[in-house]
């Protein structure tokens, strides 16, 4: 490939955007942002245009287009907004690696498109897996993408199967720090407030995936995104509660050898692997140093307290749209416990009562996934007054 690597990155001005950025600074002649995509933050949005000159700038909020377009014209930086046009630039030529940095479900319709444009895909937005894992990975055996993990614990067991067999794999290991309210009791639990669950000790992360980590589900989705990037089979992958969070995740092979991947918790790391398409980027920034950490522990989840863990086995054993029901309910009752609408303790009961009544596909197509998340927001979002 001729350098620099055109690089496109999905939500730009989020927490795992923000780091691909200084990534991409990193190493000049070797990246260069390309296109770049926001929600609504169109001042950080236009900040960053000005000092990457990318071909292209998108918002997806419409109302902040001219705002966009206003200050970036006079840079000669082409400008888009919508839905629609950002997953129409996953097509563009000047892009070699799409970074999906986006939250939530927006970011499976325009990482199937660059899958479809066999664009490689450094992948932070689990949800695109959550959601379709099964279809996004037939997609991929007909592309010429590669998906390199930036979830740390993802990009850990990518980096242990490096030079390995999958077929000498016995066991997935995913470590989980155990969020802010590990030590907590079930009955402390019914209490927390958005500012403790926003408080996590080791990680800082864009709100939504803050709240999933105290609720534990992103442990789930963790799972269920290891089943379709690795294709394990879902009762060979196990959480391991690790409150250190620096040994980021572990694989134990048939001949009873464990490898595992050890760094400081900073995502710099892994999307610096999966910017450099696996390979060893030389860094001047701060790293380990492995006797400051003279006690690393591990446990076995509590589900009993963690719930939410057990989420991925049901979905998977399930199949079809229900994990796709599970992260549409989950956004809507994260959203709304982050607006003091519902309680810690509501957001499960929604995802519950969402998965009673959401009709079950067994076969989904893509629309049926869209369909499936659309109806489950809207009911969600009916019963959170009266959960
Ligand atoms: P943030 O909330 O910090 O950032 C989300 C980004 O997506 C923002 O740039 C936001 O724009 C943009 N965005 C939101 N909605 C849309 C939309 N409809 N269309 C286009 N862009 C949109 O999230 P994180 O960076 O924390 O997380 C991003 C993804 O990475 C998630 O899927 C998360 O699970 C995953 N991840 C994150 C980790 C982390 O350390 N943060 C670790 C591992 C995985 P705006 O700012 O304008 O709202
Ligand atoms: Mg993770």
């Amino acid at each position: 490939m001729t350098l620099p690597k055109r690089i496109a990155v999905l939500g730009s001005t989020g927490s795992i955007g923000v780091q691909t950025l200084d990534i991409i600074s990193e190493y000049p002649g070797m990246f260069r942002a390309s296109v770049l995509v926001a929600g609504s933050n169109v001042e950080r949005l236009i900040e960053q245009s000005i000092k990457h000159r990318p071909d292209l700038a998108i918002i997806a909020d419409p109302s902040r287009y001219q705002i966009l377009q206003n200050a970036l014209s006079p840079f000669g930086i082409a400008v888009a907004c919508g839905s629609d046009a950002v997953a129409d630039a996953m097509e563009l030529p000047q892009i070699d690696t799409v970074v999906t940095a986006t939250v939530g479900y927006s970011g499976l319709e325009p990482t199937i498109r660059a899958i479809k444009a066999n664009k490689d895909i450094a992948l932070a937005n689990k949800e695109t897996l959550v959601v379709a894992g099964e279809l996004v990975t037939q997609l991929l055996t007909h592309s010429k993408s590669k998906v390199i993990p930036v979830d740390s614990e993802h990009s850990a067991i990518y980096q242990c199967l490096m030079g390995e067999n999958n077929k000498s794999i016995r066991k997935l290991l995913i470590t989980a720090s155990g969020g802010p309210f590990r030590t907590k009791s079930i009955e402390e639990l019914e209490k927390v407030t958005v500012k403790d669950a926003l408080s996590h000790p080791n990680w800082s992360m864009g709100a939504k995936i803050t709240i999933d980590s105290a609720t534990m589900l992103n442990k789930a989705f963790e799972i269920i995104e290891a089943r379709w990037l690795f294709g394990i089979e879902p009762d060979r992958i196990e959480a391991v509660v690790h409150p250190q969070s620096i040994v980021h995740s572990m694989v134990e092979f048939v001949d009873g050898a464990v490898k595992a991947q050890l760094g400081l918790p900073d995502m710099h790391l892994p999307i610096r692997f999966a910017l450099g398409d696996s390979s060893r980027l030389p860094t001047s920034e701060r790293s380990l140093s492995i006797t400051d950490y003279s006690h690393l522990e591990f446990y076995k989840p509590d589900t009993e307290k963690f719930p939410m863990i057990n989420l991925a086995y049901y979905a998977l054993r399930n199949e079809g749209n229900t994990a796709c029901i599970i992260n549409a309910a989950n956004e809507i009752a994260v959203a709304a416990f982050l607006h003091g609408q519902i309680g810690y303790l509501d957001i499960r009961k929604v995802i519950e009562r969402s998965l009673e009544k959401i009709q079950f596909i067994a076969n989904p197509t893509y629309d049926d996934y869209v369909a499936t998340n659309s109806a489950t927001r809207e009911f969600a979002t009916s019963i959170l007054t009266s959960i």
